[in-house]
């Protein structure tokens, strides 16, 4: 049977106006900012509006470790939506925009899959509401004032060599990782290194999606480190008198967007940043003001568990006080199956025993997230391919583990095939039986901090961070800095910074390579391996193959 692609899927759906999609959760109309007839912002005012209002239920959705294979994380969330609307509760998901760079290299889209899908993908997919567009804009707003600043006699005396604030831009474009600026002259101010970054990995897409309101957003803009004086002193983006015009080219941007899934269920998708320099979650604003609105509220965290799930619980959590109340960990048989050993293109022959080989990654996952003190449901994402006896063999698994698993079909199905998974999502999140607490405290130093995600999230030895690093993490503390989270960033491929090493690997250390400190974002970044903040495009990109056909639509996206 030929199935249909996510976008001629996506193209078919009756979207009804986003104004009956607001009035799901009470927004009446006035409240709402069209972006055409299926998407909008939602006012600020009407957030502050609502501020009394209790909390609906979090539910979290992450996976484990990614494989090429797929997991259906973005899938599983819009699914299970659906599948809490289904069953007659009021809900809406919280996912992440996407980004422009791997839409045009080899991604595919960020709006879910078969029939869980949010509509519209190809708008959510390329400009949205132009979020991404503002980021850039403000980030780039501070690139320029730093240079003209240096250009204007540099009275902050800021050391040209160390000006940690970089360009950015929403493409894959590996020639710009390192460039010279300032070439051509005493009139183009004074020549030296610099580079981009991809929007993405920007501090400020960070602080858009931790910051409350607009006054705790320009706060932390203030707050970045843009560059270092000889003396070592930090120079912040308050100083270069930045942060209150990116705080205006933000203004919109902060609104979170609201559209439908598939089956014309609200989804609010708003802000996206980077799963390893960041912290790889949608917006706290967006996540907040869906809790006002709703009774469940299912999300989504970036990559595997010990990366996504660690830093929503440590970092989103801790830092906007929410709490989940269900965690919904993503399996595939044929995940299980690649970490059991077997290659990609052997994938569609039913292998019951390199499945059972590969459980042991679900397996810590779920020990995991239950050291959290939050229950764990495990949802396995049905492939058209999967066997009853590997799907069996995956539940009996996560049974001798104590956690249970259900078999979920959404992505043929959408809804039906979500309803046994909702509904006991739905009963688990009632019974309040979520008894949620961070991994390590507050005023743990930096390095223990390091030190207790690798050992007790990944499993390693330790996390080797060698004298200069402790030195750097020492004068942080010393300024005031020691009281932030951490965020890992590392491949997400294992729980190892080997990302060969599938499965449940142990006896391994995780080297620090270096730290750094996202000031306003309020985090410090731990970064253990190559971690790419300019990605760049496959040989044979994809958008060689996206077009217009004749009708008008887009081909090649998906
Ligand atoms: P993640 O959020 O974990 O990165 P997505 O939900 O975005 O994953 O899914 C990645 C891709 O896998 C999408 O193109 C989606 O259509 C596909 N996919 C997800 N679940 C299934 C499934 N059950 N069967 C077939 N394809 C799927
Ligand atoms: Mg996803």
């Amino acid at each position: 049977m030929a199935f249909k692609t996510d976008i001629e899927i996506a193209r078919e759906a009756k979207k009804r106006p986003i104004q009956e999609i607001g009035a799901k959760l009470d927004i009446a109309p006035e409240h709402l900012l069209p972006y055409g007839h299926d998407k909008a912002k939602v006012s600020q005012d009407f957030i502050n509006s609502v501020q009394d209002q209790a909390d609906g239920k979090l539910i979290l959705v992450t996976a484990i470790n990614p494989t090429p294979a797929g997991e259906g994380k973005t899938t599983t969330t819009v699914g299970l939506g659906d599948g809490l609307n289904a069953i007659g509760k009021k809900a809406a998901i919280c996912i992440r925009e996407a980004s422009l760079g791997p839409n045009f290299g080899m991604k595919g889209g960020a709006a879910g899959g078969g029939y869980a899908q949010v509509v519209p993908m190809e708008d959510m997919n390329l400009h949205f509401t132009g979020d991404f567009h503002a980021i850039t804009s403000a980030h780039n707003l501070l690139s320029a004032m730093i240079d003209n600043h240096i250009y204007w006699g540099n009275e902050l005396e800021i050391d040209q060599r160390r000006v940690v604030w970089r360009r950015v831009l929403d493409m894959n474009d590996r020639a710009l990782r390192q460039i010279t600026t300032s070439l051509g002259g005493v009139a183009n101010g004074f020549p030296r290194e610099a580079g981009f970054d991809i929007t993405v990995a920007s501090e400020v897409m960070a602080i858009l999606c931790l910051a409350s309101d607009l006054d705790d957003l320009q706060r932390r803009l203030g707050d970045m480190i843009v560059a270092y004086r000889r003396d070592k002193s930090p120079v912040y983006c308050r100083d270069i008198k930045a942060d209150g015009a990116m705080t205006v080219l933000l203004k919109d941007a902060m609104q979170p967007n609201l559209v439908q899934t598939l089956e014309n269920n609200p989804a609010f998708v708003h802000g996206g940043p980077f799963a390893n320099i960041a912290h790889g979650c949608n917006s706290v604003i967006a996540t907040k003001t869906a809790l006002k609105l709703a009774d469940y509220v299912v999300t989504e965290a970036g990559f595997g568990a010990d990366l996504g799930a660690e830093k929503f619980l440590n970092i989103k959590c801790r830092k906007a006080g929410l709490a989940p109340s269900c965690v919904v960990v993503v399996a595939t048989v044929r995940a299980m199956k690649m970490n059991g050993g077997v290659a990609k293109a052997d994938l569609g022959a039913e292998n019951v025993d390199a499945v059972n080989a590969g459980c042991p990654n679900l397996g810590r996952h779920i020990e995991n997230v239950k050291s959290f003190g939050v229950p764990v449901v495990v949802g396995i994402n049905h492939f058209a391919g999967d066997t009853d006896a590997e799907v069996q063999a995956v539940k009996d698994y996560v049974a001798s583990q104590g956690a249970e698993a259900i078999l979920c079909k959404h992505w043929a199905d959408g809804s039906a095939g979500m309803t046994e998974m909702a509904t006991r999502v739905a009963e688990i999140a009632d019974s309040d039986q979520s008894k949620f607490e961070v991994l390590y405290p507050d005023d743990m130093s930096l390095a223990d901090k390091i030190d207790t995600i690798a050992r007790k999230i990944y499993r390693a030895d330790r996390a080797e961070i060698d004298g200069k690093l402790r030195a750097q993490l020492k004068e942080w503390e010393d300024q005031g800095y020691g009281n932030l989270p951490v965020c890992m960033a590392k491949t997400q491929y294992s729980f190892s910074t080997d990302p060969s090493q599938r499965g449940a690997p142990t006896g391994f250390t995780i080297p620090v390579n270096e730290v750094r400190l996202s000031a306003g974002a309020g985090f410090v970044v731990a970064i253990c391996g190559g971690i790419m903040t300019m990605p760049g495009l496959p040989r044979v990109p994809s958008a060689e193959n996206i077009r217009l056909n004749d009708e008008g639509n887009i081909e090649g996206l998906f």
